[in-house]
């Protein structure tokens, strides 16, 4: 897939896994490496500098968490930024509504008949019957390549090649399938002026009201395809991008990261010419894929739960010792954020989760983010020794924080409630000999 970028990247890896020292000269040399195999991919030159260099920094600047080597570390910071430059999470189709109704828009040649086929596939293995609508009067062996398309597949199709009118067959295909869940619609991809092509897919916009566009795009174009992604947007809004071929192309690389600059989400890919060729475009999955990382979650994974450990571990020892200030408190909070209720976290000491989490279990989301913002105006000094926070400090944190002064002694209030449980239980845990966290 996508020409030699696998292969170059997947070597590039092997090698910085090789390396007996990683220090800022083999760095850069793997840097090096993963730009020249992304230019060559047709990946925008200032995105390839704009990633190389916050590798290149995260790379130099970030201290490895507790339990990886600088050699994972790094390899996390590629597959991260890498991550990032083709968009975030897999979107996928969520079909919400009934009738689901998907506008397929596409140049002629893109690909477009061939992954609408491949869509009706993906959702009959899902569970759902969509059907087709043809309003593609401008290429005449358009219906007869969906009629063949679909016919094997068992999905039912509305056309008719006599009818030259696009918005005519849309509104009958609308109103013949109203009670289908998925309805999708195929639309011509070529007239005699772009102009044109781009009019019509506004006036099938208008008619249709499509729950989702989706554009069609062919990989092999390179980074032009964010041109393209821009110009179709103008007429309709592209709710997301299909791009095909990417099946040994040698720019597919520079088509994935130049639509994803645009913000449009890539929702699937194209990997072949036949049906089953294509799939849920996940970021994370086909990069740690494409860098030959198979075990790259896991790895990301390790260090993430350590860098939880490390923050538990200091905000325990403190407790335990009845020294617990704002900052840990803080730190508590971060905690409930990744790890859900602070039970969790308190369910390392034995037997000692029930107090608090009465206590916690009266914070609200948004509470916690009022004292967050509250914290964020105070000092490390007031943080670490919380005591000396009297009514002058209390005026000016309200005022930084744009709150009221009753909230932040409210703040200071459930600091102390807090405080005063920890000792508790720390005297508790320590008749028992420890915590488990302390074991
Ligand atoms: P349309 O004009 O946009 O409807 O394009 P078609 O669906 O007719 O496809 C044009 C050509 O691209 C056909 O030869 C398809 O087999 C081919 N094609 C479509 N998707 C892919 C893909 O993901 N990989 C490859 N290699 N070929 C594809």
């Amino acid at each position: 897939m996508l020409g030699n970028l696998g292969e170059n990247l997947t070597n590039t890896m092997k090698k910085l896994v090789g390396m007996s020292v990683i220090d800022k000269k083999t760095i850069k040399e793997v840097v090096k490496d993963i730009q020249r195999a992304l230019i060559q991919s047709d990946v925008n030159i200032a995105l390839v500098l704009d990633l190389s260099k916050k590798i290149e920094e995260r790379a130099l600047e970030e201290e490895p968490p507790k339990g990886i080597t600088p050699r994972e570390h790094v390899i996390t910071i590629i597959y991260e930024e890498m991550v990032n430059l083709l968009g975030s999470e897999a979107a996928g189709l969520d079909i919400n509504e009934r009738p689901y109704k998907i506008l397929f828009l596409g140049l002629q040649g893109s690909g477009k008949t061939t992954t609408i086929g491949k869509l009706c596939r993906y959702l009959q293995k899902k569970g759902f019957n969509p059907a087709v609508v043809c309003t593609d009067t401008w290429r005449p062996a358009a219906y007869e390549q969906l009629r063949q398309l679909t016919e094997e597949m068992d999905v039912p199709l509305y056309g008719d090649p006599n009818n030259k009118d696009a918005l005519d067959l849309a509104e009958k295909g609308l109103k013949e399938f109203k009670n289908r869940k998925v309805i999708i619609f195929d639309t011509a991809g070529r007239h005699k002026e772009e102009s044109d092509l781009i009019a019509e897919m506004d006036q099938l916009d208008d008619i249709i009201n499509p729950t989702e566009a989706i554009l069609v795009i062919d990989g092999t174009i390179g980074q032009q395809a964010g041109e393209q992604a821009r110009a179709f947007s103008q007429a309709t809004d592209i709710g997301s991008i299909i791009i095909t071929k990417l099946d040994g192309s040698a720019k597919g690389g520079g088509a994935m990261s130049a639509v994803a600059e645009t913000g449009a989400p890539i929702k699937f890919i194209g990997t072949g010419e036949r049906i089953d060729d294509f799939e849920l475009f996940d970021p994370e999955r086909f990069i740690s894929r494409l860098l030959g990382m198979g075990d790259i979650k896991s790895l990301i994974e390790k260090a993430e739960e350590n860098i939880d450990e490390d923050i538990a571990e200091k905000t325990m020892n403190n407790m335990l010792k009845g020294k617990f200030t704002l900052v840990d408190m803080k730190n508590q909070f971060e905690m409930m954020n990744k790890m859900g209720p602070m039970q969790q976290v308190l369910n390392m000491i034995p037997g000692m989760g029930n107090k608090i989490s009465k206590e916690a279990s009266k914070m609200t989301e948004d509470k916690i983010e009022l004292y967050k913002i509250m914290m964020s105006s105070m000092t490390q000094e007031e943080m670490e020794n919380p005591k000396i926070i009297k009514q002058s400090r209390v005026q000016r944190i309200a005022r930084g924080a744009g709150v009221e002064e009753s909230e932040v002694k409210d703040l200071l209030k459930y600091y102390n409630n807090t405080k005063k449980t920890m000792k508790g239980i720390g005297k508790r845990g320590g008749r028992l000999g420890g915590g488990a966290m302390n074991r």
